[in-house]
């Protein structure tokens, strides 16, 4: 809960906003995400994706990730139980469905931490979808937390630093630059951002259906 809904009847049902979060490998937002998560988990729901790369270190199906095998992710498009799927530096993310429904439906912002391609299918499908995307203050700084983060090969790391410089000439699509600098600050303002877009006219009907309506018993009819 926000300020905001906080502040609503109980008879309103707010819904939760969706929100895709994106930025450049290495830019940090599984980290600002993380966090975010641990100092408002009444409020948000992080979507857990379904990929077929392997694990890194410390990571554990069903917590960062569903790993899936090239099969059962090809199954899981076939019964059609994904949001969207991509690929990207030779492996397919998708987001499954169930998930996504279940928690918006229980009034929660629903997190999608996607690439660029995935982020766009979703503002398609679902226009009331808030865009984020994440940066390092420059490209130095990204290149040395990819490094710094010591999971993937020289290799791998050149082509996702590659990926970047393609991913930045889609930025202009999303609704908010988040420049994450320092964690904390960059953490406050994810929340604030999106605490401000619960109390957006457009995403209020209810709310303004239900004042009118009361405003109606005092009306003389003039
Ligand atoms: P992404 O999910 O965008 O690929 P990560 O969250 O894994 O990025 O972060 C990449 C590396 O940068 C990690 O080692 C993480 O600890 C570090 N990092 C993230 N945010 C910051 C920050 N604000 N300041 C310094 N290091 C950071
Ligand atoms: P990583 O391998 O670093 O965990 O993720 C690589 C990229 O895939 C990141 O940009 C991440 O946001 C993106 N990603 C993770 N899950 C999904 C998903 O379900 N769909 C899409 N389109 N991208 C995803």
């Amino acid at each position: 809960m926000n300020y905001y809904t906080k502040g609503m009847n109980s008879m309103d049902t707010p819904k939760g906003i969706l929100i895709v979060f994106s930025g450049f490998s290495g830019s940090g937002k599984g980290t600002v995400m993380k966090e975010l998560i641990n100092r408002y988990a009444n409020q948000y729901a992080l979507s857990i994706s379904a990929t077929t790369r392997a694990p890194r270190e410390g990571e554990e199906n069903g917590r960062e990730y569903f790993f899936k095998t090239r099969e059962e992710f090809e199954k899981m498009i076939e019964k059609n139980e994904l949001i969207e799927y991509a690929l990207y530096v030779e492996n397919y993310y998708d987001t499954p469905k169930a998930y996504v429904d279940e928690q918006l439906a229980a009034g929660k912002d629903v997190i999608l931490e996607i690439e660029i391609q995935g982020a766009l299918k979703i503002k398609e499908m679902f226009p009331e979808t808030l865009l984020m995307f994440v940066t390092p203050p420059d490209a130095q700084t990204l290149k040395e937390r990819l490094v710094g983060r010591g999971t993937e090969t020289a290799e791998v790391i050149e082509a996702r630093l590659s990926r970047a410089f393609e991913e930045s000439q889609g930025m202009e699509a999303y609704d908010y630059l988040i420049v994450n600098d320092t964690l904390d600050a960059c953490v406050e303002q994810v929340h604030s951002i999106i605490s401000n877009e619960h109390a957006k006219m457009s995403r209020n009907q209810e709310f303004i259906n239900r004042i009118r309506d009361e405003l109606k018993g005092f009306s003389k009819g003039e």
